[in-house]
């Protein structure tokens, strides 16, 4: 007797593959998805909503990356990178590849590991076959990226510099938080907070920024990896809410990593506003904008609905409010700063830029910030382009430099500090200082890149010294953009200019 299965059962039948294991306990079998204090009485509640088997995921995923190569293929071919708005808008990629790029890889672990580590087969199945496309999102963007390191500085040793150089030890920061934290944390930390709350301000904004600039080669891979943050945001929220639904006592657990992780994305963001402001050419909106957009807005909306759990918005979206009329001009300022130790060049806007950025920040740009852009302006045409030889203290969460102000006086830095176990550590913020006291054992440990140097650590004791263990090509891929290799190759292929150095003499 035959019976056709319904599509429920029969998706119930190709993916619950697990078992109750005698010969090992199911704990020893487990061992991680309980010490977080998360109780879970049904794992069977957790529901795919997309209902994907395995077989119409790679079906799915391989017609998408036809589509993606094709694409690839031909704006290679056509030497896609010469109808770039300008040759700064190669800053935006470089920062993209150095710090989001490892970041999907790490997605990619972190999902595989909890592909492994949770007992529930529901949620093992979403979790590789977001592992999957965590790896892909990196295998995308690297052959993507790949046409423009053959034409240009700052692309060539991404990885390497990932894990050492400081502007990248902020989002790697974040990830690696995630990773040795437990699978339920992970959950909220990648799963809720980067995919479902912040991956609008960075993905959407980017996109946006790279089809305003011309580059359709990541306009591509970002709408091919878009159709995959459908499935991970819904992930992690449909994660959240099963942990809420369990047990009364799972929600100020998960209120405490919903504050912990919105605070950690936002700090990661701050880098994506100087990104937006500055480095877009052609901007389709300001940090300002979007912040309110997709998070004021969207996010609003999204913690009204968690309300009938208990949960209530993150901690400290006063401060957030209050900083979107600086932070990305703070931000900024530092990169300009250091723009000696960075594999990317940074620059003084010109005064299109100024005017739309004054536009688009009526009530503080031209009181706070253009007057210190034009005293830089002014040291640069005197022949001192103003490179800080010092090296900044950073917060020992975020590991951001201390360069935010308070925000009731912008004279002000604005920095925290706690004591455990007769060391002083610094923060940038209270939020970054809330989070080191709850798990100081953990965060006394950060690899921070400053100290790092100062310790020794670091190739010497010059800075010469670290840009060579950095595996910089100094003078090519670091500071300003004006007087650049990249810029001269930039004005070579406008048809204006010197003929530059061949990229492969460098
Ligand atoms: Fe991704
Ligand atoms: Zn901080």
């Amino acid at each position: 007797m035959s019976k056709r299965l319904n599509l429920k059962e029969r998706y119930k039948h190709m993916t619950r593959l697990g078992w109750e294991t005698t010969y090992q306990s199911m704990d020893d079998v487990f061992p991680y998805d309980t010490y977080e204090g998360i109780k879970v009485k049904d794992w069977d509640a957790w529901e795919d909503p997309f209902r994907m088997t395995m077989d119409s995921y790679w079906k799915y995923q391989g017609e998408k990356e036809k589509k993606l190569y094709a694409i690839i293929d031909a704006f290679a071919q056509n030497n896609g990178h010469t109808n770039l708005s300008d040759g700064r808008y190669l800053n935006a990629l470089k920062l993209f590849l150095q710090g989001v790029t490892p970041l999907e890889y790490q997605a990619h672990r972190g999902f595989a590991h909890n592909g492994r580590h949770m007992r529930g087969e529901g949620a093992r199945v979403a979790c590789q076959m977001q592992s999957l496309d965590e790896l892909r999102h990196a295998q995308t963007q690297i052959h993507t990226i790949s046409h423009y390191n053959k034409h240009f500085n700052g692309f060539h040793e991404f990885p390497h510099w990932h894990d050492r150089v400081w502007y990248l030890s902020v989002p790697k920061s974040f990830f690696d938080d995630a990773r040795t934290a437990g699978p339920f944390e992970f959950m909220i930390a990648v799963g809720f907070s980067f995919e479902y709350v912040l991956t609008n301000l960075l993905f959407v904004p980017f996109m946006s920024g790279a089809a305003f600039n011309g580059d359709l080669s990541t306009v591509t891979f970002g709408f091919s990896a878009q159709s995959d943050e459908a499935r991970h945001m819904t992930l992690g929220l449909e994660a959240m809410k099963f942990m809420l639904e369990q047990h009364e006592d799972n929600v100020p657990i998960v209120q405490r990593w919903i504050d912990k992780w919105t605070w950690r994305g936002y700090k990661v963001l701050s880098l994506i506003a100087a990104m937006q402001d500055y480095m877009l050419p052609e901007s389709p909106m300001s940090w300002k904008e979007a912040w309110e957009v997709y998070f004021e807005e969207n996010g609003g909306a999204l913690f009204n609905d968690l309300a009938r759990y208990g949960i209530r918005p993150p901690k400290y979206l006063e401060v957030c409010a209050a900083e979107k009329d600086h932070l990305s001009h703070q931000v900024w300022g530092v990169l300009y700063n250091y723009a000696a130790p960075a594999a990317m060049h940074t620059w003084i806007p010109d005064d299109r830029k100024l005017d739309w950025l004054s536009e688009k920040y009526p009530d503080t740009f031209d009181k706070y910030y253009r007057p210190r852009f034009l005293h830089w302006r002014e040291m640069e045409k005197q022949g001192k382009r103003f490179y800080n030889g010092s090296l900044p203290m950073l917060c020992q969460l975020c590991q951001i430099p201390m360069a935010f102000t308070e925000m009731d006086d912008f004279t002000q830095t604005c920095f925290r500090t706690s004591e455990y176990k007769d060391d002083k550590y610094h923060f940038c913020s209270d939020g970054c200082k809330d989070i080191f006291d709850y798990e100081p054992e953990k965060y006394v440990q950060a690899w921070l890149p400053v100290h790092q140097i100062y310790q020794g650590n670091c190739g010497g004791p010059t800075l010469d010294d670290v840009l060579k263990w950095y595996q910089f090509n100094v003078g090519s891929d670091n500071f300003d953009y004006v007087g650049s290799e990249d810029e001269a190759r930039w004005n070579d292929l406008q048809g204006k200019g010197e003929k530059p150095a061949d990229k492969s003499a460098a």
